[in-house]
């Protein structure tokens, strides 16, 4: 359910409180921004999360300040293959490390955790565009690459996750955390890995084809040479 915390003392703001109260439906464009900006100082700053309070924060707070929060760009900007034509992930739809009929896993060169792998059905299609049976395949599949990665030696956890800003065509992430380095749990793991210096390639080919040979014993498909 949605709340107004903080609604400030107008007429149209105790109008949007009521007719909220009535009608649940997702915030506006317009009102969310109104609504964030409640929250901030005069230079449109809000407070530091709670997130940097963390001790795995990667930030210390003293001298930390969150930037302006901007109000909102409409239409948004496209995305990478809106048109399918000039899709980043149609064009590399043969290649990766592992390839069945209808899905393939990329290893992400030049990061700085351990392993980042990407899952990508080879069609053309976004998530909300999944059929069922690619939908279950996916589920399967997810569960598969997670084990394998949690199965490689001093990996601790295998993070999945589908964010889709940058790109239409779907691609799932798959980021490896290295065992024992307890300062990089949880979602803080995407920023520390754009901190730490890249991790050894020769050593992330090899983490990349062992999963891939796991995931043809265990799923299906097949490993590839590629990357
Ligand atoms: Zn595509």
């Amino acid at each position: 359910m949605i709340r107004i915390k903080h609604p400030a003392s107008t007429n149209s703001t105790t109008s949007l409180e009521q007719r909220r109260s009535l009608a649940i439906v997702a915030l506006t464009p317009d009102e969310f921004y109104a609504h964030g900006l409640n929250a901030a100082d005069a230079e449109g700053r809000l407070p530091l999360a709670r997130m940097t309070g963390w001790d795995i924060s990667p930030f210390e707070e003293d001298g930390l300040r969150v930037a302006p929060l901007r109000p909102p760009a409409l239409p948004e900007p496209a995305r990478n293959g809106e048109d399918p034509a000039d899709c980043d992930a149609c064009r590399g739809r043969d290649e990766g490390v592992w390839l069945d009929e209808n899905w393939r896993l990329a290893r992400i060169g030049r990061v700085g955790v351990p392993l980042i792998l990407m899952l990508y059905p080879r069609e053309h299609l976004d998530l909300p565009d999944l059929s069922d049976e690619r939908a279950a395949e996916l589920g399967v599949l997810t569960a598969h690459i997670g084990r394998h990665i949690e199965a490689l030696p001093n990996i601790a956890r295998a993070h999945a996750m589908r964010v889709g800003d940058g790109a239409v065509h779907l691609h799932i992430w798959f980021f490896a955390r290295p065992a024992g380095q307890a300062q990089l749990y949880g979602s803080w793991l995407a920023v520390w890995d754009d901190l730490l210096p890249e991790y050894p390639d020769a050593v992330a080919q090899a983490d990349a084809e062992t999963v891939a040979d796991a995931l043809a014993a265990s799923y299906g498909g097949h490993r590839s040479d590629g990357n």
